[in-house]
């Protein structure tokens, strides 16, 4: 969600923090994904999210802004569903709920995943972040787990 005419200065700071040059389309790019909230988009619909608001971007700029936010650590990036990206605006780290049904990546609660047991890294290793994606669906029965003839009538 756009704020027209509120001052640029969270993401002019987040920019600023993740040392990325605070340029004016990138700016505008870093208001649209980080000052809306937390939130998770694909690519695409963070595309039509920007046309729609007036931000002139072709599909490969906002590909290339949200690797660079990634990489800045400004977002994060999920993988869920087939190979389908997530970009989050919430970088800090947390899991996810991927409903089949809808295609949508959802937080998990703050503190409703606990480990117990985590492996020891290979030597020279350390652990860098752990995702978790708990997969869920609507709650009926799936018509394809039925047994063809047992249908009733
Ligand atoms: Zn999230």
């Amino acid at each position: 969600m756009m704020h027209p005419n509120r001052p640029n200065l969270l993401a002019l700071r987040k920019l600023k923090e993740s040392g990325l040059r605070p340029t004016r389309p990138r700016i505008a790019r870093a208001r649209l994904l980080l000052e809306g909230g937390p939130r998770h988009g694909t690519a695409e619909e963070l595309f039509q999210e920007a046309r729609a608001v007036g931000i002139p971007v072709s599909l490969a700029t906002v590909y290339n802004t949200l690797h660079q936010f990634t990489a800045a650590g400004l977002m994060t990036e999920v993988v869920a569903g087939s190979g389908q990206s997530y970009f989050d605006t919430n970088p800090t780290s947390h899991y996810h709920y991927f409903d089949k049904t809808t295609g949508e990546i959802i937080d998990v609660p703050e503190d409703a995943i606990q480990f117990v047991k985590l492996p020891e890294p290979p030597p020279g290793k350390v652990i860098d972040r752990i995702d978790v994606v708990v997969r869920i669906r609507n709650a009926q029965p799936r018509a394809s787990a039925r047994k063809p003839g047992t249908e009733p009538g």
